[in-house]
């Protein structure tokens, strides 16, 4: 089926829709993204994630193009148009398309930013088999740029990084600076002790998840303790349980670190029971 994608204020088919070689996401990564979930035609923490991306532009100077109940009518409307019950919404939004290549941020009254949206349909997405079999990740040097908590499109190394995974017959990659984890390739990393659950505190040093903060709001409420702080691999690969979280993954249990079991290394039961919680807790409030 063909997608119906929408960029710069039209919807098109995706065979139609252009962007101009000048864009500047796509000479220099000067762009930001979302990514929404949709569960039963419903958007996940769609909330969190305009907040999100309105500090995203803000840290990088960009004008906010649309409003929040302009880009909400989008998202709602793409999941009508490609009759999405399952599955994600993409959105990014870059410093638009000068008429040339330059390094100075163009004037933004002449250059509008570039907003595209598409979906990805996947049906049965909080059903994926995976949680209940868990992820093997391996360990790997952290070399992105210092201001990762603004989710810039400058994914290489994130791409590198699950390409590693692959080769090593793994699922993903955890990073690793100055010793400690800072997060997944494109989610965030915890584990857990006895009826803690450790993950490294808010910084620049990693992204702001929006699964995150719900994730540590519905473990406190659970009567869960919760320790914002660093850890290394090797507490990792001692710990009960790990787990990573993301808008697309929800709650995803780690069974293996480095070819080192964690726990008994099967999926164990509070990263099951977070992920339950968090799946009805944001079901209950998905719009
Ligand atoms: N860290 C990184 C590096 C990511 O790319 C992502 C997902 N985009 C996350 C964390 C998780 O963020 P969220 O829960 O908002 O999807």
């Amino acid at each position: 089926m063909t997608r119906t994608v929408y960029v710069n204020g039209e919807y098109l088919p995706e065979t139609e829709a252009k962007v101009s070689i000048f864009d500047r996401g796509f000479l220099m990564a000067d762009a930001v993204y979302e990514v929404t979930s949709v569960l039963g035609g419903k958007l996940i923490d769609f909330e969190g994630h305009a907040v999100r991306l309105a500090r995203s532009l803000n840290e990088l100077d960009m004008p906010q193009p649309l409003s929040k109940d302009e880009l909400l009518d989008i998202h709602r409307e793409l999941v009508l148009l490609n009759d999405i019950t399952d599955g994600m919404i993409y959105l990014q939004i870059s410093r638009g398309a000068p008429n040339d290549r330059d390094f100075v941020f163009p004037d933004p009254e002449t250059t509008k930013p570039t907003v595209v949206l598409f979906t990805q349909n996947k049906p049965g997405l909080a059903q994926s088999p995976v949680a209940k079999k868990g992820l093997k990740v391996i360990s790997i040097e952290d070399v992105r740029w210092g201001r990762r908590d603004i989710k810039t499109v400058q994914l290489l190394y994130p791409s590198m990084g699950k390409m590693m995974a692959k080769k090593a017959g793994c699922d993903d990659a955890w990073m690793v600076e100055d010793g400690f984890v800072t997060e997944g390739t494109s989610n965030n990393a915890y584990i857990i002790k006895g009826n803690k659950i450790i993950t490294r505190a808010l910084s620049n040093d990693i992204l702001h998840g929006i699964t995150r903060a719900a994730v540590l709001r519905f473990a406190r409420e659970a009567q869960m303790d919760v320790e914002e702080r660093n850890f290394t691999i090797a507490e990792a690969q001692d710990a009960d349980e790990a787990f990573i979280t993301s808008a697309s993954t929800f709650v995803m249990p780690v069974v293996e670190i480095d070819g080192a079991a964690v726990g008994t290394g099967a999926v164990g039961p509070m990263a099951t029971r977070l992920r339950e919680i968090y799946l009805d807790e944001s079901m209950k409030t998905a719009i």
